[in-house]
């Protein structure tokens, strides 16, 4: 595709709002071959300014939650639906999510994980291309075809959800065991057999 290299989106000038609004395009990070990629939303402030996904609160609160779960942040591929800041830190448009879509796809599909991970309801209900009940759906694992491969999606609230409402900190974390449980990287407790 003519705007990646590689897993990184180069020059692209698709979305007029996010193009005014970014410092720069945050791509992915992470290893190549990751078992887990992690799925946010969109840049925030802090990401927008170091150019990496989840380096702001929510990004603490993820890195912790890797730990408790025997994972590291360097273990892991981390990416968003949406690669540019939106203004005001609104939510992505329907139109942004569309015009970034293959690039998510391409990541997707080049990285070959065991599971997708989502953080939130806009990285759920895009992929999963549904409504989602994200709370309720925390922790579970659904089949489904991204770009015509079939591909694991596990649901999990967003780590910042975690800050407003200290109660979702368990469904964080056990979703985060349960992806866990999909690596190499935590040895011993693989489910990798069972699908
Ligand atoms: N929230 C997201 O969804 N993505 C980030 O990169 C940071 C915060």
């Amino acid at each position: 595709m003519e705007q990646m290299d590689g897993l990184d989106v180069v020059g692209c000038e698709r979305c007029d709002d996010l193009c005014g609004s970014r410092s720069r395009i945050v791509n992915g990070v992470g290893p190549a071959d990751a078992d887990l990629l992690f799925v946010g939303e969109a840049p925030g402030a802090n990401e927008d300014e170091q150019g990496e996904p989840f380096v702001g609160r929510s990004g603490d609160v993820l890195d912790e939650a890797l730990r408790e779960a025997g994972l590291d942040r360097g273990d892991v591929r981390i990416t968003n639906c949406v690669r540019c800041r939106p203004p005001d830190n609104r939510d992505p448009r329907k139109g942004e999510l569309t015009n970034c879509r293959n690039y998510l796809e391409t990541e997707i599909d080049r990285v070959d994980p065991e599971v997708v991970v989502t953080l939130g309801k806009v990285p759920a209900e895009h992929l999963l291309e549904r409504d989602v009940a994200v709370t309720g759906e925390a922790g579970d694992v659904f089949d489904v075809a991204i770009a015509g491969q079939p591909r694991r999606v596990l649901v999990s609230v967003h780590p910042a959800a975690t800050l407003y409402d200290p109660s979702q900190g368990e469904t964080f974390e056990a979703a985060l065991t349960t992806a866990a449980e999909f690596t190499d990287a935590q040895s011993g407790q693989s489910r990798l057999g069972e699908f």
